[in-house]
């Protein structure tokens, strides 16, 4: 009965909308958060895991040993590599596939790559067109790492302290 009357005064006085009203209120004259994305961009963090690349040394080697330590940490099973001998006795990775559409993105391929070949990048605006696009080659992974490599070497120094 009580519940009843209350319910009946609230709706009678407009009391919810006034205090929605108020909520508006408080943050009409704060400063606004909203963002003109893609035109502006949040700050990011070094750690942000978007977009993998795989790295090279500056003389141009790959870093990749083939050591498949990232294949065997992958909780997503979304690597997949195979690998060979070469003729100066490194081992080198005839496949590196990774696909886009398994990874959860977790960072532990990054973590576990002992030369730090393997990096997610800080590139996450992307998109697939055609079926079979989001399992990336190594090829590609080699590329998107010769593109950004800059931008991957300045964020891997800045969280370097934090290792
Ligand atoms: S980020 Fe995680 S899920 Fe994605 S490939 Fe690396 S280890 Fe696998
Ligand atoms: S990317 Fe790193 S962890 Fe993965 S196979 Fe190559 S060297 Fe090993």
């Amino acid at each position: 009965m009580i519940r009843s009357i209350k319910h009946f005064i609230k709706s009678f006085t407009l009391f919810e909308l006034f205090q929605g009203l108020g909520v508006t209120g408080k943050y009409l004259f704060k400063r606004k958060v909203t963002i003109q994305y893609p035109e502006q961009k949040t700050p990011m963090s070094p750690r942000f895991r978007g977009h993998h690349a795989l790295r090279r040394y500056p003389n141009g080697q790959e870093r990749c040993i083939a050591c498949k330590l990232c294949e065997a940490v992958c909780p997503a099973l979304a690597i997949d590599i195979e690998m060979e001998e070469r003729a100066d006795g490194t081992r080198r990775t005839t496949k590196y596939d990774i696909d886009f559409f398994k990874c959860i993105y977790c960072g532990f391929c990054e973590e576990a790559c002992p030369v730090d070949a393997i990096v997610e990048t800080h590139i996450f605006e992307y998109h697939f067109e055609e079926r079979g696009k989001n399992i990336i080659t190594k090829e590609e992974l080699l590329a998107f790492g010769d593109k950004h490599e800059s931008e991957i070497a300045k964020r891997k120094a800045a969280d370097a302290p934090y290792k």
